[in-house]
């Protein structure tokens, strides 16, 4: 199975990934992690300079693009050859946030994300799609703590207002509530052995459906 998780800067994704990779392979499936923008040496670059300088370093069509671009590399040379062997994908993010971020965030229109996305990888959506509930600005303060302890380098987040990760954030909650068959939403506010206990508790009840 191809899974995603989706969330607010700061609400736990990449642990998460690790977590349902190990839950997975504890059970019988093997699985990877990957991320976007990123998951190939092609897709690393582009991530490199989508995050690199200041926010508006890139106009919102090209950066639409170069993270279409990274995902077509991640899709062709990862997601689909792995899932063809049978093994399954865990990514730390996939097309839910390029509608998030660059559709709800930046106000590039989600049919035309949707339609490139089709356009360049085809039809290739996750199984389901695990989202991290979560108030950005707890998000944010977790962020900005684990930037200032030099545990991440990439702050971007940091020159945007609290309102844009707001309209992130509902547009997690609005494309689960479309389509609640392939998502699963998460509250991320406690500790990380409580968020992985309902992660957990939520992907069996979905494999076992
Ligand atoms: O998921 P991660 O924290 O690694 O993402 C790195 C940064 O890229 C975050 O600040 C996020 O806001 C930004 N991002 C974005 N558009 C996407 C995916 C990530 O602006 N489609």
């Amino acid at each position: 199975c191809f899974y995603a998780v989706e969330g607010v800067d700061g609400s736990g994704k990449s642990g998460m990934v690790a977590c349902i990779v190990d839950h997975l392979t504890a059970n019988g499936t093997p699985a990877i992690a990957t991320r976007e923008p990123g998951g190939t040496p092609q897709g690393e670059k582009l991530r490199a300079l989508l995050l690199s300088g200041a926010d508006d370093a890139w106009d919102q069509q090209s950066e639409l693009l170069m993270m279409t671009a990274a995902r077509v590399e991640h899709v062709r040379r990862v997601i689909v050859p792995t899932l063809e062997r049978g093994t399954s994908v865990v990514s730390d993010r996939y097309v839910g946030s390029t509608i998030a971020y660059q559709g709800a965030g930046r106000g590039m229109a989600e049919t035309y994300i949707r339609d490139l996305h089709k356009q360049a990888v085809g039809d290739v959506w996750p199984d389901l799609v695990v989202i991290l509930d979560l108030d950005p600005e707890i998000g944010l303060a977790r962020s900005r703590q684990r930037l200032s302890a030099g545990a991440i380098d990439e702050g971007r987040f940091e020159t945007l207002d609290l309102d844009f990760h707001r309209r992130i954030r509902q547009s997690f909650l609005d494309q689960a509530a479309r389509d609640p068959g392939r998502h699963v939403v998460i509250d991320a506010l406690g500790t990380p052995e409580e968020v992985r206990a309902r992660a957990a508790q939520a992907i069996e009840a979905w494999r076992t459906r």
